[in-house]
């Protein structure tokens, strides 16, 4: 059975001010320690009952770290990775997510040497003001030499940027996505600022001290990426992934097309058939989330896990199962993830889903008119451009499913 394989790291050396990821600065080596051998328990535990209900072995498609920073650990990495290289497909794409200063001769090639073959690289912005802003801890003469350390060793690199931050001018992100071309990075992933509740920016907001970008500021600046990276050849994969032919993230497809992966890991997701094995054509599958707290999983560590099902290996492991997920929310689940994609949504899956026809809304119908949107055989595909107004979209689809 082949699904993707997530694993959280939640270390980091330093908190940003306007990230709401499961992450903490606050940790010592014996707790890093426990913390990779709860994921070895982890993964042989949610392996080992998926190969039990299903009769199949579990092969990894991709395989992909992220955090918190996972870039502050190399040899830590061997025991999991010995574990798990007698699963991977052919042509697997194993990737490990850095901050520029994580990056050293040492580092790049002990991961290579276990196997990675992808990094995703937290550069978020090569402006000094930028920087300053998002309060992180490294200067963009330093990120520039991280990235061309690691595409000498890699060649296959991802770039994350922020725009939207405080104080940016069109300029900025022009200068920016400018960079992003030359430095040669094959993919990109590019996020509009957010503030969520929990963050110090989140609460800045909240009271006034920091003033959020308009709605116009975004959409201009999203337009420009398009513009930019598009002149330069790269694909629009998703509302925010660029990538070169060839470089697309196979992980963030099993997310975008409603493939199965596990999660391991505090605050790890994971999607797993319902039924593994099972005969349905149709299985809405089983979502879970561990807990943020890295501490309340380590205790857990030493529990005796219960017999039965998923759910039950899932919240004995500490995690919790998403028990009131029905069609509609699968549904909802499939068309925001979807949308937004080059390859569009697949009204024939969205009818399995509902057991309704789909009856395009006259919104859709106009779109479609405009040219864009289109619709070829059963997929619909929206132009990039709409990709920003996923929300307003997806609500056209969903009640295009009359109940
Ligand atoms: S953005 Fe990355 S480095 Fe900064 S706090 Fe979040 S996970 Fe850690």
């Amino acid at each position: 059975m082949k699904v993707g394989l997530y694993i959280h790291i939640p270390f980091c050396s330093f908190l940003c001010h306007y990230c709401d990821f499961a992450k903490t600065a606050n940790f010592d080596a014996i707790e890093v320690q426990d913390y990779f051998t709860l994921l070895l328990a982890q993964y042989r535990a949610i392996i080992g009952r998926i190969e039990q209900s299903s009769g199949r072995k579990v092969s990894f498609s991709s395989v992909f770290l992220g955090g918190g920073t996972p870039g502050l650990f190399t040899g830590e990495y061997a025991p999991l990775m010995q574990e798990i290289y007698g699963r991977l497909d052919p042509g697997v794409e194993i990737s490990i997510e850095c901050n520029p200063n994580n990056i050293t001769a040492h580092a790049l090639a002990t991961w290579k040497s276990l196997g990675f073959n992808r990094l995703s690289i937290g550069v978020q912005t090569l402006q000094k003001n930028g920087l300053e802003a998002l309060t992180r801890d490294h200067d963009a003469s330093g990120a520039l030499r991280a990235l061309e350390l690691a595409l000498g060793v890699f060649p296959n690199v991802n770039m994350d940027l922020i725009y939207g931050w405080p104080g940016q001018t069109a300029a900025d992100w022009a200068d920016d996505l400018r960079q992003l071309v030359r430095s040669g990075i094959p993919h990109a992933s590019l996020y509009s600022l957010t503030y969520e509740d929990r963050t110090p920016f989140g609460r800045m907001a909240r009271r006034g001290r920091i003033k959020p970008a308009s709605d116009d500021s975004l959409a201009a600046r999203y337009s420009a990426a398009r513009e930019v990276l598009g002149g330069a050849g790269y694909e629009h994969d998703e509302v925010s992934n660029w990538a070169r032919p060839g470089f697309t993230c196979r992980h963030n497809w099993l997310y975008w097309d409603f493939k199965h992966f596990v999660g391991i890991g505090a605050g790890a997701h994971g999607f797993l058939p319902l039924a593994p094995g099972g005969a349905s054509d149709l299985d809405l599958g089983l979502r879970y989330a561990f807990p943020r707290d890295f501490r309340s999983l380590l205790r857990r560590g030493h529990m005796e896990l219960p017999a039965g099902t998923m759910a039950d290996l899932i919240t004995g492991l500490g995690g919790e199962v998403d028990d009131s997920r029905d069609a509609d929310a699968a549904l909802i689940e499939y068309v925001g993830g979807s949308l937004r994609t080059r390859h569009g949504i697949d009204l024939a899956f969205c009818e399995k889903i509902t057991g309704q026809a789909f009856t395009a809304r006259p919104a859709i119908l106009e779109a479609l008119r405009r040219e864009v949107a289109w619709r070829d055989g059963h997929r619909l595909r929206f132009d990039p451009a709409e990709w920003f107004r996923e929300n307003s979209w997806a609500g056209e689809v969903l009640v295009s499913f009359p109940s």
